[in-house]
């Protein structure tokens, strides 16, 4: 590999702020945060969370008018 042009590579520490679930992984920065992960992604676990779902769709209804 060609020296200084290549961004350091860290094995990155991912936490989900949604479940908390830590992993790592391979990326160009030391830390990433994301809000869902395969550990608590409804796609995944197969069932939905309404905790924050519920308010989305309440404020879409509300803001076009629908029941
Ligand atoms: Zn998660």
């Amino acid at each position: 590999m060609k020296e200084g042009i290549h961004p350091k590579y860290y094995k990155a520490k991912v936490i989900c702020t949604s479940c908390g679930a830590e992993f790592e992984t391979g990326s160009t920065l030391p830390e990433i945060r994301v809000d869902s992960c395969s550990n608590c992604h409804p796609f995944y676990t197969g069932r939905q969370r309404f905790a924050q779902a519920a308010g989305q769709v309440e404020k879409f209804n509300k803001k076009y008018g629908l029941k």
